[in-house]
């Protein structure tokens, strides 16, 4: 399995910035988790073969970009895009953003060859098929409905945690999940600003590293992932001094394999 965490920017060089302001995963060109920068970051060849997008809340900074990806493509679609997502964000998502308002109602419009996007809608606990992928949602503790995810192919399992404070039903049903690979997990506040982290339901690393106590696998690669921008290099240091060899912070653009 292949997967990137998209660039949110780009430097006058067009390099990737460091800084991750928007949430998206990509796996295997194909299926985008979130879809915050989906439509500035990804490669020609990738916005040709990325048709399905798993919504795990509607937060900005994970859906941003998804009208303007749709938008950019609505004439030459052969296949719907399919939005992936619980009822509950998929009401969300039509409610405040595909409402004729922000922008259009999508869902509703085609193209010379059929439907421009589809919801698609999931149910909590109940494995589901994405493309090549199967895929489990559990609910996390964010301020919004929000799902983390389990997603494997024939071979291997990663986790995403997307936003979350402390939980409890995720690491469980990951602590079940045979050859998990790796875990992608939040860490947005330093340890300095626990109150505001605990406010706004995310993590810092000392809440991080008491979360991965919950899990009983190790050794699988663990990628933080979520870091405010402002606080990228003190949260970097403070996951740095957790002194977990399995542990670092995800590099934005790079495209890691498992
Ligand atoms: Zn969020
Ligand atoms: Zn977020």
């Amino acid at each position: 399995m292949h997967i990137q965490l998209l660039p949110s920017s780009f430097d006058d060089s067009g390099h990737a910035n460091a800084a991750q302001r928007l949430t998206c995963f990509l796996i295997d060109d194909r299926v985008s988790v979130d879809a915050g920068s989906i439509g500035i970051a990804l490669s020609e060849a990738q916005r040709r073969t990325v048709r399905d997008v798993i919504v795990t809340h509607p937060h900005m900074d994970h859906i941003a970009s998804l009208p303007i990806f749709v938008d950019d493509l609505f004439g030459e679609l052969e296949q719907p895009i399919r939005i992936h997502a619980t009822q509950q964000v998929i009401d969300l998502l039509k409610r405040d953003v595909f409402n004729d308002n922000v922008y259009p109602r999508f869902d509703e419009l085609k193209n010379e060859r059929g439907r421009v996007m589809e919801y698609v809608p999931f149910e909590i606990g109940k494995e589901f098929q994405v493309a090549h992928l199967t895929v489990i949602a559990i609910p996390v503790n964010h301020i919004v409905p929000t799902v983390g995810l389990l997603v494997s192919d024939s071979k291997v399992t990663v986790a995403f945690s997307s936003d979350t404070a402390e939980t409890e039903e995720f690491w469980k049903v990951a602590s079940r999940a045979p050859h998990l690979e790796a875990l992608f997990i939040e860490a947005s506040f330093p340890n300095s600003m626990r109150g505001l982290a605990e406010a706004s339901k995310h993590l810092t690393p000392v809440m991080l590293r008491d979360e991965l106590r919950k899990l009983s696998h190790n050794g699988m690669d663990i990628l933080a992932v979520h870091l405010k921008p402002a606080y990228r290099e003190t949260v970097a240091r403070e996951l740095t001094e957790l002194e977990m060899n399995n542990l670092s912070v995800m590099e934005i653009g790079r495209v890691y394999e498992w």
